[in-house]
């Protein structure tokens, strides 16, 4: 793939960019491996003002990168605005609490009493460089989510982003250096995915994190494994969002919530709500419901106001999604709105807000992730039937249950094989909460106390 911004509701290429050659790789990295030796050394304090200044200079420039994370790939103007605003957020977060997270922890003086380990502590030290692969879908949160926590470690972080939005990682690569942080302590490669594998396997690179497609994780971390280097994945999803009839009472809330889950980020979110589950005693009000609201939804111009859905982020996007939703339509599938292109929208890769009914598994959209706002709805006769359907997947992102039934809430809690069970509305992450799946969806965690240790070194020290 070529690195090149295209704007998506226009198709118009509006920059090209060549791709760093292995000398330049090579100097980053050598770089990368320089800052880390005085980086680790600095203090929390230190490292916590270089953050907050990043998320300064975040908040002032917030309409600019907006605009360029709009340009690039298509989401709203508006979301774009949140986007940056919460990276800030989860900047700070991290600047106020990383000294905490990776405080030295002591055993239980009860556990070693006459062990001679009495004045063992366990200690956070970081790990080292750091390789973040990275998607175009939240082309600044998915980078922050890494690079907060890691730098805030005291690692260093080498940035390859997707190849659609070289602007947006050249921003962040920047952004860092010029809240203060040391040359080298993070910086973006502009190359594509086929370098990845030498950087990853150099032994100056020590672990790897990637989001994105099954198959860009599965690339990566087998030539991690291979290197014998830690990884944490978070790949795709395809979270049920089920509606039992305890929810009756609040319908409106389920459907307003439900369309919102779909199609938020013009539906190419990992943890968008992909498979709608609904009771058979409200499944004729929640569909009539759902597909009216999807149909209202305006699509279009992603700078406009108005627009609550925009285009999909690349050609080859949509083309997938046509794919999925043609196949499912072919083997009886019902599209009970949408299913198409907007006709009024010729140029860009916008797609009909699209509700499916009558989907079976011998359908590609029962099993894989449809990335655009394509939602499908399923009739189910009780919980054992929805938690049975919820779990039919290859994924295990996160899951959405709207009922206010307190056992109908633990077994939900109990059996849904998700990363995230979220009752009573979508899911949506926050640095305080662990992050990440189970099954296809990856392993490891982002965010919170996990997310900063993971790129760790989890060290023993024990005084005799
Ligand atoms: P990819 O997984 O291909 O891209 C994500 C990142 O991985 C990019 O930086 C990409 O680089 C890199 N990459 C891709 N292949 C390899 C490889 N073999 N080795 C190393 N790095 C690699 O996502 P796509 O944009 O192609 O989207 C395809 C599908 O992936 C979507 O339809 C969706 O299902 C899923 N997806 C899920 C996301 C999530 O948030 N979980 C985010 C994005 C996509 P480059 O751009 O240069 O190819």
């Amino acid at each position: 793939m070529p690195i090149a911004s295209v704007d998506p509701a226009t198709g118009r290429t509006l920059e090209t960019f060549e791709p760093m050659d292995a000398a330049a790789v090579e100097e980053r990295v050598a770089k990368a491996a320089r800052a880390f030796r005085e980086h680790r050394e600095t203090d929390f304090a230190t490292r916590a003002a270089l953050m907050r200044a990043a998320a300064d200079l975040l908040d002032g420039e917030r309409d600019t990168i907006a605009r360029t994370m709009t340009a690039e790939m298509g989401k709203t103007f508006a979301s774009a605005r949140a986007e940056a605003a919460k990276c800030a957020k989860a900047m700070r977060w991290y600047a106020d609490h990383a000294e905490e997270l990776l405080a030295d922890e002591h055993p239980d003086p009860a556990d070693v009493a006459d062990s001679g380990a009495e004045r063992a502590v366990v200690r956070y030290r970081p790990l080292g460089v750091v390789l973040a692969v990275m998607p175009w879908n939240f082309p600044l949160w998915q980078v922050v989510r890494f690079a907060a926590p890691a730098l805030m470690a005291g690692n260093t972080g080498l940035l390859k982003h997707a190849s659609n939005v070289p602007r947006t990682a050249l921003y962040l690569g920047d952004l860092f250096h010029r809240a203060g942080f040391a040359d080298g302590c993070f910086q973006t490669l502009l190359v594509g995915s086929g370098a990845v594998e030498d950087v990853l396997r150099d032994p100056r690179v020590a672990a790897a994190t990637l989001t994105g497609s099954e198959g860009a994780g599965r690339a990566v971390a087998a030539a991690a494994g291979d290197a014998i280097k830690p990884t944490v994945l978070e790949l795709g999803g395809s979270d049920p969002f089920v509606v039992m009839s305890s929810a009756a009472a609040e319908l409106d809330d389920a459907v307003s919530t439900a369309v919102t889950a779909r199609v938020q980020n013009n539906g190419q979110s990992c943890i968008a709500a992909k498979r709608f589950i609904v009771h058979e005693d409200v499944y004729d009000a929640f569909a009539e419901r759902f597909v009216r609201a999807m149909e209202r939804l305006t699509v279009g111009d992603p700078m406009d106001d108005s627009t609550d859905v925009g285009p999909v982020a690349t050609e080859q996007g949509r083309a997938d999604l046509e794919e999925l939703v043609e196949d499912a339509l072919s083997r009886g599938a019902a599209a009970l709105c949408g299913g198409g292109r907007p006709a009024a929208l010729p140029d860009g890769w916008f797609y009909e807000p699209t509700v499916l009914a009558g989907v079976t598994d011998a359908m590609r959209i029962h099993r894989e992730e449809a990335f655009g706002p394509v939602a499908t709805l399923y009739r189910v006769p009780d919980l054992d039937a929805a938690v049975a359907l919820a779990n039919d997947t290859p994924f295990g992102l996160s899951s959405n249950v709207w009922t206010r039934d307190a056992d109908e809430q633990r077994r939900f809690a109990r059996d849904l094989e998700a990363g995230g069970v979220f009752f009573n509305g979508m899911t949506a992450s926050h640095p305080a909460l662990p992050f990440g799946g189970v099954k296809r969806s990856g392993y490891g965690r982002e965010l919170s106390a996990q997310g900063i240790r993971a790129f760790c070194n989890v060290t023993t020290v024990w005084f005799g």
